[in-house]
This record gives C-alpha cells, sequence and structure tokens, in this order.
C-alpha cells in the first residue's frame, strides 16, 4: 500500500465563498456568529472533499482567515504593541486589524510567501515575548475528529521558517528567537500527541532556499528537543519549491518523515536520492504532482519518476504528494466549460490533482496496470495538446531557433542617444509624467462590462473610451504636464489586456486563486506559442498623439511580467516563452514607432518577482528576463526613447539588470522606502533618466507641496538633475479623478519650483 496526502488545500471556495463572506463581515453585514458558521462549513466541505477524493493524509489547520504566517503568529500571542493587545486568545478583530490596519493603528508589512505569488503579513516580535495562547493544530485536529470522524493531519509552520520571515529582533539574535518558540511548539506537539495524533506536518520551506550550515546545525538541535517532548507523535519535516541544497542533513533530521519536492528542483532532489539513498526508518513525502501550476500530470511519467524512488524506499515508508500547497492553483477545473477543448482536457486544478495523487499512489502500489486507463486518459490529453496547431507555430518556432539574427542592443550609448532624444523631444529640465492609467471610474468599469456583455456595440464602447481619453489629454495639458499618456481605460488589467490579443493564451471563467487576504487573482493561461496578431495599443495612443502637441508615451506589459502573472505552459523553457513574447511585443513596438509613437514605456513590475529561491539560479533568470526586454525594446532607433516602470521591491541585489535593460527612463515607486532605494542607486551611480515616484498613490490624500518638493530635493542631492523625471509612483486607476487632479497639480508645482532654484 502506497498512500497519498495533501499539504494544504485552497481556502476561497469553488465560488470565492470564503472571500465574500470574509468581505460581509468586515463591511459589518455578517454576524460575528454567522461569519465563524460559514466559515466552519466551508472548512468542513473540504475536509469531507479531500476525504471523499480519499486522500489518507488530510490536512488540517491549513485553513486560515487570512494568512497562515499570522495565523502562526496569533498562536504564540505576537500582537504589535500597536493593537493593544492585553494577552489571551486573539480576538478576531485584533486578528484583523493585524492584516489590515485599524483606526489607530497601521497594519502589520505584507509580503511575497517565497517566490509565489501569495502574500503573507510579516510576524514582529518587537520586544514581544511568545506565549501559546491558543494551540490551533490541536483545535482542527479535533474539529475535524468529533465532527466528520476525520483523522486529520495538523499543520503547522515550522519555527525556522517562522522566524526567518519575521521581523523585529536582531538578525545576530535570531537563534534565542528560535529557541524562545521551541518549548511552546513542544506543547502544541505533546498536546496533539494526547489528543491522538498520529502526524503532524511542520512546514520549513526555508530549507529550499540558500541557506547557512547554522541553520542546519540549530535545525538539528531544535527538532531533536521538539520530537523527545513527544516521542509517539510523528513528524514530518516539509520543505517545497525547490531541492535541498544540504541534502544528507536535511534527511537525518531526528524525525520520522521528510516532504521533498520532485517537481520544481530540476531533479535534484532525485539525483541526492539515488546518490545518498533515504534513511531506512522514515517515511518520504513525495512531491510528484505539480502544486502550483495547472497542468494535467501525466502519470506515465510521474510512475517512472516513482519507479526511480522505490528502488531507494520502500512502498510503505513512501507518501504521494503535490509538490507544495495548493492554495498556490484554483479549486477545480470542472466549471471551465469556455476553454478550448485542448487545453480543457489537459488541466488539473487542485480538486483533479487529488484525484491524481490517489491514482498514482494506486498506480504506485499496485503497478501501472492498475490504473491503464487513466494512464491513457493523461497521455491523450497531453499528447493533443502538444500535437495542436496552438503549439506549433511555425513562424514563431522558426524566429525562437533564429534569435541571433534579432538585434536585440541599442545602437549607440546612453549618452549619445540622450543628445538625439533631446533634440527630438525638447523636454525641459525635470520633465513630469505620470506612469500611465488615469481612474478607472465606476462609469468606466461599468461600460466595458455592458460592453462584454453585449449591451453595448463595440462602436459606441470605443466611442466611449475615446471619450474619456480626450477628457484626459485635456486634463493633462491644462495641468501642463510634459509628457501625457492616453490613459489605459480600454484595459482591465496589465496583463489580461495583452493576453487577450495574443496567440497563446486562454482564459478561465473561475480560476482564482488567493493573492492576499481576500484578493484573489485570476491568471491567464499561456498555453500554446505566443504570437502577435493584430496592433493592440496603436488605435488608442495615436487617437491620444493627435489631440496634443506634446509627446504621449505608448504604454505596453513587458514579456517577464506577462510571464511571471500567468500560468505557463511547462513543455518548453520559462525563457523561451519569455522570448515568445518578447518577439510578439517587439512587433507591438514596431507598430507604434511606425505610427509615429516615438516614446514608449515597458512596464516591468514583476521582474523581482521570479527571482528563484536559490543563489546560484539567480544569475541565470535575470540574464534571461533582461535579454528577453532587450528583444522586445532594444532594436529601436536612437531618437525612440524606452521607458520602463518597476513596482517597489528591494532592488539592491537586482540592480546590475535594471542597468543592463539599457532604458532610457525608468520610473519607480519609493514611497515605501525612500532612503534605501535612493542609496541603491546612488551607489551604483545609475547614469540614465530616472523618475523615482515623488508621491504615493496608494493613498487618496493629496500630498503636500513641501512633501514633494522634498522628495525631490532628497533625489537631487544624488541623482544628477539633468537625468530626473518627476512622476507619481504608479498607475492612477485606482485613485479618484479629483483627487488625481489634485495631486497632479501639486506634483507640476513642485517641479516648476525646483526647475527656479536650478
Ligand atoms: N502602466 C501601468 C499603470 O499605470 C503600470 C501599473 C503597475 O506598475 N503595476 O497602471
Ligand atoms: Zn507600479
Amino acid at each position: 500500500m502506497v498512500k497519498s496526502s495533501n499539504i494544504g488545500y485552497p481556502r476561497i471556495g469553488e465560488n470565492r465563498e470564503w472571500k465574500k463572506a470574509l468581505e460581509q463581515y468586515w463591511a459589518g453585514k455578517l454576524e460575528q456568529k454567522t461569519f465563524l458558521k460559514e466559515m466552519e462549513t466551508i472548512r468542513l466541505t473540504h475536509l469531507k472533499k479531500q476525504q471523499e477524493k480519499g486522500i489518507d493524509f488530510i490536512p488540517v489547520g491549513d485553513f486560515s482567515f487570512y494568512d497562515h504566517m499570522l495565523d502562526t503568529a496569533a498562536m504564540f500571542g505576537l500582537v504589535p504593541k500597536r493593537f493593544d493587545y492585553k494577552g489571551g486568545e486573539v480576538s478576531l478583530d485584533q486578528y484583523f486589524s493585524i492584516a489590515r490596519g485599524s483606526k489607530k493603528a497601521v497594519a502589520s508589512e505584507m509580503t511575497k510567501w517565497f517566490n509565489t505569488n501569495y502574500h503573507y503579513i510579516v510576524p514582529e516580535f518587537d520586544g514581544l515575548t511568545p506565549t501559546l495562547v491558543d494551540n490551533r493544530p490541536l483545535r482542527f485536529y479535533q474539529e475535524a475528529k468529533e465532527k466528520l470522524g476525520i483523522q486529520g493531519k495538523p499543520v503547522v509552520i515550522g519555527p525556522i521558517t517562522f522566524v526567518k520571515l519575521a521581523k523585529g529582533y536582531e538578525e545576530n539574535k535570531w537563534q534565542e528567537v528560535v529557541q524562545q518558540l521551541v518549548p511552546l511548539y513542544a506543547q502544541i506537539l505533546q498536546e496533539l500527541s494526547l489528543a491522538g495524533a498520529e502526524w503532524v506536518q511542520i512546514e520549513e520551506p526555508i530549507l529550499a532556499t540558500t541557506i547557512g550550515a547554522e541553520e542546519l546545525v540549530l535545525c538539528q538541535t531544535v527538532y531533536q528537543t521538539l520530537k523527545e517532548a513527544a516521542p509517539s507523535l510523528k513528524i514530518n519535516v516539509q520543505t517545497y519549491f525547490e531541492s535541498i541544497d544540504q541534502y544528507q542533513q536535511v534527511v537525518s533530521l531526528p524525525v520520522d518523515g521528510i516532504g521533498l519536492d520532485f517537481v520544481y528542483d530540476e531533479g535534484a532532489n532525485l539525483t541526492s536520492l539515488k546518490k545518498y539513498g533515504f534513511p531506512q526508518e522514515k517515511v518520504l513525502f513525495a512531491g510528484v504532482v505539480d502544486g502550483r501550476n495547472i497542468w494535467r500530470n501525466d502519470l506515465q511519467r510521474t510512475l517512472v519518476l516513482l519507479d526511480e524512488i522505490l528502488d531507494v524506499v520502500t512502498k510503505e515508508n513512501l507518501v504521494i504528494q503535490a509538490s507544495c500547497s495548493l492554495l498556490h492553483v484554483p479549486v477545480t477545473a470542472a466549471n471551465e466549460k469556455q476553454l478550448e477543448p485542448v487545453v480543457g482536457e489537459a488541466i488539473a486544478f487542485a480538486d483533479e490533482k487529488l484525484t491524481e495523487l490517489t491514482l498514482l499512489a494506486k498506480g504506485a502500489a499496485e503497478g501501472k496496470e492498475a490504473i491503464s486507463f487513466e494512464i491513457q486518459e493523461s497521455t491523450n490529453a497531453l499528447t493533443s495538446l502538444q500535437k495542436s496547431s496552438y503549439r506549433n507555430n511555425q513562424d514563431v518556432q522558426y524566429n525562437i531557433n533564429h534569435l541571433q539574427t534579432f538585434a536585440a542592443e541599442r545602437q549607440a550609448a546612453f549618452p549619445e542617444r540622450m543628445a538625439i532624444q533631446e533634440s527630438v523631444f525638447q523636454l525641459p529640465i525635470l520633465p513630469t509624467t505620470t506612469i500611465g492609467s488615469f481612474p478607472q471610474t465606476q462609469e468606466v468599469r461599468k461600460q466595458r462590462l455592458k460592453w462584454r456583455k453585449g449591451e453595448l456595440s463595440q462602436e459606441a464602447y470605443e466611442q466611449y473610451i475615446e471619450q474619456e481619453t480626450k477628457k484626459w489629454i485635456s486634463i493633462q495639458e491644462e495641468l501642463e504636464l510634459d509628457v501625457l499618456v492616453h490613459g489605459e481605460f480600454e484595459r482591465t488589467d496589465m496583463v489580461e489586456y495583452f493576453g487577450e490579443k495574443l496567440a497563446g493564451f486562454q482564459f478561465t471563467k473561475f480560476a482564482w486563486v488567493q493573492s492576499y487576504g481576500s484578493r484573489c487573482v485570476k491568471p491567464p493561461i499561456i498555453f500554446g506559442d505566443v504570437a502577435f496578431q493584430n496592433p493592440m495599443t496603436v488605435k488608442e495612443t495615436v487617437y491620444a498623439k493627435q489631440l496634443t502637441s506634446k509627446p504621449v508615451k505608448g504604454m505596453l506589459t513587458g514579456p517577464i511580467t506577462i510571464l511571471n502573472w500567468s500560468f505557463v505552459r511547462n513543455d518548453i523553457k520559462r525563457s523561451e516563452v519569455a522570448n515568445q513574447i518578447a518577439l510578439a511585443l517587439r512587433k507591438e513596438v514596431e507598430e507604434l514607432v511606425n505610427n509615429g509613437i516615438n516614446m514608449i514605456q515597458v512596464d516591468e513590475p514583476a521582474i523581482r518577482e521570479g527571482l528563484p529561491l536559490k543563489q546560484q539560479k539567480r544569475e541565470t533568470y535575470l540574464q534571461n528576463a533582461v535579454y528577453a526586454f532587450k528583444l522586445a525594446t532594444a532594436f529601436v532607433e536612437n531618437d525612440t526613447q524606452i521607458h520602463t516602470h518597476m513596482c517597489y521591491a528591494d532592488f539592491e541585489d537586482i540592480i546590475d539588470s535594471i542597468e543592463a535593460l539599457d532604458v532610457d527612463v525608468i520610473s519607480i515607486e519609493m514611497s515605501r522606502s525612500h532612503g534605501e532605494l535612493l542609496t541603491s542607486f546612488e551607489e551604483n551611480s545609475y547614469d540614465k533618466g530616472i523618475g523615482l515616484g515623488v508621491y504615493d498613490i496608494h493613498s487618496p490624500r493629496i500630498p503636500a507641496l513641501e512633501e514633494i518638493t522634498r522628495n525631490i530635493d532628497r533625489a537631487l542631492q544624488v541623482l544628477e538633475p539633468k537625468l530626473f523625471w518627476i512622476n507619481p509612483d504608479c498607475g492612477l486607476k485606482t485613485r479618484g479623478e479629483y483627487e488625481t487632479i489634485e495631486a497632479l497639480k501639486v506634483m507640476v508645482e513642485a517641479a516648476k519650483e525646483t526647475r527656479k532654484k536650478l
């Protein structure tokens, strides 16, 4: 018998009922009691579903009202002082205040969970002493047992990962912080053991990043203590998202099971497994189904992988899992009827993946004949997609094989280009501009919805968009901005808009994934060869341009952002998909230039997001990213000005790559970290056009003149005025019209004042 297991299940529900309940509760439309009851129903439904699918190890405690890191912090009473917490169990409202802020206190910081698009709430230690105020895993273990008779597998984030991802302690004291938590974890395990739990899943994804010897040494002693605290409770130390560099040390941790990812590691864990073996007495929780992409499993191939694993571990000691929690994929593919049939057949979301897990467990136990029908089905589906014309676009493939024939370097170096562009555009010093979008008001959305439903004709919709564009061109002229934009009124979303116009994309109806809190995203699927079909932005941009004598920036989303915000086909390398997108965008750039648009912004807010967890893989990723960006943009003549925009990120370790993009102007969000960002650019003596956002667009507040002037002055202390641009932090689509205009007035005023001082 080979068992199946699940690491975690999506919280949001098939129809996002979780999101809806949360938002109603926050809006005061749902009483706490009703809210809790609804959440319980969702939670139990999910457990039942996993049981019906035949999963042997069903996770409990992975469910959350917001985020699992926040849950862990709350369990230890780690409530930042500003929330007036008096000890004891953290109340629901306190819990949500930490995540979302309250009238009196700002929310805790939120940041990306490893290299996924899920964001967690960063725990703050700041002088707090952790105490166990709620044995959360126990609570959920008992609930599943009492209400459904399910012997669940409690899950919890491990102490090393928890502390490493938290903040508010001196970096060199992190080991002491871990030691503070160890007795609390020990108590959790003891109570679980007493209650009859058999296994616990302790998640330590930090072990799959580049970690030092120190972490591993501490890991040994921590898990030794935990094991001794509850000897009869079996511990699985679960890793995911990558392979383990220090394989031998990790598999010899004094615990009962080790969870390894065999999908996202480029074969490294399997190689280690074969080379060093696996401790005989331990259970291997093998992640063999992709937990974060939406493709159907190639059962035949996975059985081969499992065979190799079974050369090292016995069937009794093998448990089959997805590579990570299914939190990162949508709930069910059953409702996506509108997809191209070859795509519809080739996808698997959380529920379908659970079925795959039990099938694979059966196949591994009884031999492939036991699931031969299902193997055939999966092979057929994947082969049909592979053979379809969508994946065999001859032109695209020819171009990809002849990339060296596409210029991907600017003709002249920046100083020479700058001189040429100065004479073309004739801009004042410290030119003012915006990042692209203007307010997407209720009305704009309403019109688009009507058009989508067929209640508004194509013509009428286009007319409406033109009217908005016209209105905002004249607003921008009145504001005396120097470089104008068309406003992006035709776009819902910066990736979807392009995906809908390019070949190779599909859009789902219900495939939502939690991004942070109740916020869900519905990433497009890149399933085929990506190709340019028709101009995507020319009409709107040219329309705007003929309304004014000022330069109008064309506005595109870059290849890496499109890639990182989509579910991507896995039959070819991601870098190749990026190059396909780049070649398609290159055509769009060409079209824009041919139509007289010679200032073009190609947004890349998601470059940093795709950075691999392992240090040794970063260089290649960044090189590929830079290449794809330049493939799309760098072929233009010297008199065409290429801009890019990036939202806030930690730029320090990627600044060389930003420089290598060789754009004429970059605009970057600044408000959240003025000082740090400036230092990175100063230390690297960045020497091309640069616009550091001079006011925060996330708040409706209208900035004061002194505030903006101060931001400009600070930047000009380290950056050359000749290279400096003045712009807001990011696009303005989420802002209201009034506040947008007022804030921009102040910004332009600040630019004028500063110019006088120069
Ligand atoms: N051009 C986009 C906009 O203005 C950029 C958005 C972003 O950086 N996320 O909305
Ligand atoms: Zn931005």
